[in-house]
C-alpha cells in the first residue's frame, strides 16, 4: 500500500516550530507548563516514528523486520501514550494529586499499562501486527483495538472537561471541544482510510490549538520589555503558595517614570523601562523578573542566598544613574522585600502588601530598599482591615467632623475654621484621617466621603447661624483625586448652593502638589470655585517640591505654611530667617498667612512679630467636636448646649 506522508511531515515541521518557540519563552515550571511539554515530546515522537515506520514498511526488507518491528512497537507504545499525555495535561488545570480519589488514579493507570502490555507481547502473538517473511506489514485480528482506546480516551477527556467546566473556564473548555473533535475526525479517517496518515497531523492540530489558546507562553508577556506579566506572576505565586514551596519577592519601583515622561517624553521613558528590565534580567540565575504595572517589576527568588545577593545587586546598580540615548539619566529605584512569601495568604495578600511596603516608602530622589517584617504585616492587616471598614463607613455615614478653630493675631480672636474628617473603628479605635484619606483615595472612595462631610458641614453651619456671626468661614480640605472625578466638584457648589449659605463662607484647602499634577482639571475646577464666590487656600506650604511659579499662577487668597516649617524656629536661626523670610515675601505679594501645628507660646510670639495674620494649633485648640466647637466658639450663649448630639 502507498502511504500518503504529506500530513505527517507538515505536521512535524509545524510541531518543531511550535517547540522552538515554546522552549524558548518557557522560563516558569508549572504542572501545566511541564504536562505540556510532555505533550508535545511525544507529539513529536510520535510523528517522527510514523514516518519512520512508514518508510520502512514502504521498503519491506526481510533484513530489516527486526528494526520495523522495533519501530512499529514504539509507535504503538507512543499511541498509547499521546492521549494519556493530554488527559493528563488538561487534569492539571482542575485537579491537584491529592483531591484526585485513588480509585481514579488506579482506573486511570490500568487502562494504558495493559495496552502497553499488550503491545509489548505482541511480537509473540501478533496480536496487533505483524511483519511476514518478505518483510511485509500485516494487520493483526486486534488492530482496531488502537483506535477504540484512542477514541475512549477523547470520550473520557470530554466528558471530564464537560464535568469539570467551571474550574477550566469557558476559553479552555471550548479549545478542548474542538481539538477533541479535530483528533476525533483524524482518529476516524484514519481508521477508515489507512493510507491517509491523519492521526498525526490531528495530534499536531490539537498542540496548536492549545499552544495559540491555553498554553501560549505569550499571552502572559509584556510587550515592551519582553517579560513575564502580572498574570503570570499571579500564577506562579497560586502555585508556590499553595504547595508551601519556598519562594521570596522583591519589587522594584522605577520611581522617577512619571517625571522621566513628562520632562524628556514617553520614548525615552519607554527606553528607562526597557533597560531596567535588561538590568533586572541579570540580577541572579534562578530569579524570575516579571512587569507588574506601569513603573513596577516583580522578581521571585527560589531561594534566601539569591534573594539578598538580588537585593544588593539591584541597589548597585541604580544607584548610577542609566545612560539613554548618549545621555545620562538618573532613575532611583523603590525596592520592597518579601521573604517567605509562601506563608501569606495568597497572591493577592503578597500584591497588596507590595502596594503597602512601597507606599511606606516616601517619593524619594534615590534607590531605597524597605524589607517586610512582623511590623509591617501588622501594619498592612491593620490598613486591609480599615479598608473594609471604609465601605461600611460611607454606606453608614459613620464619619464624624472635627473643627479646629484658627486664631487672628490681629484681631486677637478666632476667626475661621477648618473642618477634619474623624473616623471612629469598634474595635480598633479611632483611625488617623491620614490612613483613611490615603485608602479612600486610591480606592476611589474619596469622593463619595468629600460629598458626606460637605452635606454634614452645610447642616451643621444652617443649624447655628450665631456661629457664623463670629467667624468667618469654614476651610475645607479637598483632595487632588476629588479634582480629578467628573462632576464631583459640580456637585460641592451645589450642596452649597442648595443650603441657602453664602458661598463666600466657604473655603477649599488643597495642596502644592495638586498643583503641579492635575493642572487641567484643577484649572476646571477653579473656574467653578471661583464664578460661584467660594475661595481657596495653598494647603502645607512648603512640605513638597512643587514649582513655586505653577503655585502662584492659581487664584489663592490664603496660604498655609506647613507644620515641617516650624520645626526648630525657636532655636535654629535658619530656620527661623527662612520662615520669617518666606512670610514676608507672601505677604508682600497679597496673600494671607496662616502657621499651620503651633504648639507653644514661644512659636505664637516669633511668629506674630514676623506678622503671621492667622495661627492654627494645638496652643489654642485641636481639632475638636461640633459641640465642643461651639463651647469654644459660643461660651456666652446657650448654643452648646443646644447643638447636635
Ligand atoms: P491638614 O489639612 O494639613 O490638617 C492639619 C492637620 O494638622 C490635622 O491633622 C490637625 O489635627 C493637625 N494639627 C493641627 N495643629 C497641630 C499641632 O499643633 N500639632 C500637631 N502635631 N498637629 C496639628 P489630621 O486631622 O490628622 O488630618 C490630617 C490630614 O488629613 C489633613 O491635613 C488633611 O490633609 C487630611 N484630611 C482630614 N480630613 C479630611 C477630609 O475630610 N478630606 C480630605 N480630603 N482630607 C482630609
Ligand atoms: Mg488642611
Ligand atoms: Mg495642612
Amino acid at each position: 500500500m502507498a502511504y500518503n506522508v504529506d500530513f505527517l511531515l507538515s505536521a512535524l515541521i509545524f510541531l518543531l516550530i511550535i517547540l522552538n518557540h515554546f522552549m524558548e519563552q518557557r522560563a516558569l515550571n508549572t504542572k501545566s507548563t511541564k504536562a505540556f511539554l510532555t505533550f508535545l515530546l511525544l507529539g513529536i515522537a510520535n510523528i517522527v516514528f510514523d514516518l519512520l515506520c512508514t518508510f520502512l514498511i514502504t521498503l519491506a526488507r526481510p533484513d530489516l523486520a527486526w528494526m520495523t518491528e522495533c519501530c512499529l512497537t514504539i509507535l504503538y507504545l507512543l499511541q498509547i501514550l499521546v492521549p494519556v499525555s493530554l488527559l493528563g495535561y488538561i487534569r492539571t488545570y482542575y485537579e491537584s494529586d491529592q483531591s484526585w480519589p485513588r480509585w481514579r488514579r488506579v482506573c486511570c493507570v490500568i487502562p494504558p499499562l495493559l495496552m502497553s502490555l499488550f503491545i509489548l507481547l505482541n511480537h509473540r502473538n501478533g496480536l496487533f501486527f505483524r511483519i511476514d517473511n518478505s518483510g511485509n506489514y500485516v494487520r493483526g485480528p486486534y488492530y482496531l483495538c488502537m483506535y477504540l482506546f484512542a477514541g475512549a480516551y477523547i470520550l473520557v477527556i470530554a466528558v471530564s472537561s464537560h464535568v469539570y467546566a467551571s474550574q477550566l473556564g469557558r476559553q479552555k473548555v471550548r479549545a478542548i471541544r474542538e481539538l477533541l473533535l479535530l483528533v476525533g475526525i483524524c482518529v476516524v479517517i484514519q481508521s477508515i482510510y489507512h493510507d491517509i496518515l491523519l492521526t498525526g497531523f490531528g495530534i499536531a492540530m490539537c498542540i496548536a490549538i492549545l499552544f495559540f489558546t491555553i498554553n501560549n507562553p505569550y499571552q502572559h508577556m509584556d510587550s515592551l520589555t519582553g517579560l513575564f506579566d502580572l498574570n503570570y506572576f499571579r500564577e506562579q505565586c497560586n502555585h508556590f503558595i499553595l504547595r508551601r514551596k519556598s519562594f521570596h519577592v522583591l519589587s522594584v519601583d522605577l520611581c522617577q517614570l512619571k517625571r522621566i515622561n513628562r520632562i524628556l517624553g514617553t520614548d525615552i521613558g519607554n527606553q528607562a523601562l526597557i533597560q531596567t528590565a535588561q538590568m533586572l534580567r541579570l540580577v541572579g540565575k534562578d530569579t524570575r523578573v516579571f512587569r507588574s504595572s506601569g513603573k513596577r517589576f516583580l522578581l521571585i527568588c527560589p531561594t534566601i542566598s539569591e534573594y539578598e545577593a538580588a537585593q544588593q545587586k539591584i541597589q548597585e546598580m541604580f544607584s548610577q544613574p542609566m545612560e539613554i540615548g548618549g545621555s545620562s539619566i538618573s532613575s532611583p529605584v523603590a525596592i520592597c522585600g518579601i521573604i517567605h512569601a509562601e506563608q501569606l495568604d495568597s497572591c493577592e495578600f503578597l500584591l497588596g502588601y507590595l502596594d503597602y511596603l512601597s507606599s511606606l516608602i516616601a517619593s524619594t530622589n534615590r534607590t531605597v530598599l524597605i524589607q517586610g517584617n512582623q511590623e509591617t504585616r501588622r501594619g498592612f492587616r491593620y490598613t486591609q482591615e480599615i479598608e473594609h471598614f471604609l465601605q461600611t463607613a460611607l454606606e453608614e455615614d459613620l464619619f464624624e467632623v472635627y473643627f479646629q478653630p484658627v486664631y487672628s493675631t490681629s484681631q486677637k480672636r478666632y476667626v475661621t475654621m477648618e473642618a477634619l474628617s474623624r473616623l471612629r473603628h469598634p474595635t480598633l479605635g479611632p483611625v488617623s484621617p491620614e490612613v483613611f484619606i490615603s485608602i479612600a483615595e486610591k480606592s476611589d472612595q474619596i469622593a463619595q466621603l468629600g460629598l458626606l462631610q460637605m452635606r454634614r458641614i452645610c447642616v451643621f453651619l444652617k443649624a447655628h447661624p450665631e456661629l457664623m456671626e463670629q467667624i468667618q468661614g469654614v476651610k475645607i480640605n479637598l483632595s487632588p483625586m476629588e479634582l480629578l472625578k467628573k462632576g464631583h466638584i459640580q456637585q460641592l457648589v451645589d450642596t452649597i448652593r442648595e443650603s441657602g449659605l453664602p458661598a463666600s463662607c466657604f473655603s477649599f484647602e488643597i495642596t502644592e502638589t495638586v498643583a503641579t499634577d492635575y493642572s487641567e482639571n484643577l484649572w476646571n475646577a477653579i473656574d467653578l470655585f471661583t464664578s460661584a464666590g467660594i475661595g481657596l487656600c495653598l494647603d502645607d506650604f512648603g512640605s513638597g517640591y512643587a514649582n513655586l511659579n505653577s503655585v502662584l499662577k492659581l487664584p489663592f487668597s490664603v496660604i498655609k505654611m506647613d507644620r515641617s516649617l516650624l520645626s526648630d524656629i525657636c532655636t535654629d536661626e535658619k530656620a527661623a530667617a527662612l520662615y520669617r523670610n518666606t512670610v514676608s515675601v507672601l505677604r508682600n505679594m497679597g496673600y494671607t498667612v496662616v502657621a499651620e501645628g503651633v504648639e507653644t507660646l514661644a512659636e505664637l510670639e516669633l511668629l506674630s512679630s514676623w506678622g503671621v495674620d492667622m495661627i492654627q494649633g494645638f496652643y489654642f485648640s485641636p481639632p475638636v467636636s461640633r459641640s465642643k466647637l461651639l463651647e469654644l466658639l459660643l461660651p456666652k450663649t446657650d448654643a452648646a448646649k443646644n447643638c447636635l448630639a
